[in-house]
């Protein structure tokens, strides 16, 4: 029960890591704001969470992201934890086949809209003077990939973005700290198998998996364990950081 009656804000909920992440949370005693897309899909979900608030926004329109902060303090009263994990992959293509519309998208989503919720999460947690934010960000924000330059882009710029909000909030007891998760088997995975191999996706699934030092994917609760730790006050002295979680990978290619 670590996490007991603590609030815990997560975006990206409806999908997998972040309902991973909503379900360890909950077992651990915390109180759950739930935001993704829609509604149902939250329900669908998560439903059987007892007592979670389940928000439908989009985090790459600030008046959303406004007001699903505003709803968790309206129904709990504060905000200890903050879990920005809402993402897309997006198109992979090499880049002179990428579209405007791509790249703004991905990154309106990725790194503006997590922006937006880290602006109106640390005032709520400033007023308290305490909080723990995790990013989510990737170890394509760490590496190049072909054909990823947007999400990739996306995914560097998180992490200059956790560093430099973590400086900003150093001194007021709010940590911000970040994952860099390599391939987890969610519906992301799904997508950029279908992105990079189209009809061939249990082929692109091996090709990913043999490139992993431990042979496989990330289970969605791996990367979760990762962020309760860093939610935690066992996490006290850790800010401004940003983890590889990658089964060995960035020890091959740095
Ligand atoms: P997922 O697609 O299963 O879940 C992502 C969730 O975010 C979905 O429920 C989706 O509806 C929601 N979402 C997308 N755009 C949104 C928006 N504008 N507003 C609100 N919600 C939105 O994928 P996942 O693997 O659980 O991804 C979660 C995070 O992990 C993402 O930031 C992703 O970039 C990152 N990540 C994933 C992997 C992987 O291999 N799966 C690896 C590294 C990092």
């Amino acid at each position: 029960m670590e996490f007991k009656d603590k609030v815990v804000l997560i975006t990206g909920a409806a999908g997998g890591i972040g309902l991973a992440a909503a379900r360890k949370f909950a077992a651990e005693g915390a109180k759950l704001a739930l935001v993704d897309l829609k509604r149902e899909s939250l329900e669908t979900a998560v439903g059987d969470i007892e007592g979670a608030v389940l928000i439908a926004a989009d985090v790459s329109k600030e008046v959303d992201v406004e007001a699903y902060v505003a709803k968790t303090v309206e129904a709990f009263g504060r905000i200890d934890v903050f879990v920005n994990n809402a993402g897309i992959n997006g198109d992979f293509k090499p880049i002179e086949e990428q579209s405007f519309e791509n790249y703004s998208n991905v990154l309106l989503i990725n790194v503006i809209g997590a922006a937006m919720g880290l602006k109106h999460v640390v005032k709520q947690m400033k007023v308290q003077g305490s909080g723990a934010i995790v990013n989510t960000a990737s170890n394509g924000g760490l590496l190049g990939a072909p054909g990823m330059s947007a999400y990739v882009a996306s995914k560097h710029a998180l992490i200059g973005v956790n560093k430099s909000v973590a400086l900003e909030v150093a001194s007021t007891g709010i940590r911000v700290n970040a994952v860099c998760p390599s391939g987890v088997d969610t519906q992301m995975m799904r997508s950029i198998e279908s992105n990079a191999r189209k009809g061939e996706e249990a082929e692109a699934r091996k090709q990913f998996e043999a490139a992993v030092p431990l042979g496989r994917y990330a289970e969605a609760e791996e990367i979760a364990d990762l962020m309760l730790f860093l939610a935690s006050d066992r996490a006290s002295f850790i800010t401004g950081a940003y983890y590889r979680i990658d089964g060995g990978g960035g020890a091959v290619s740095v």
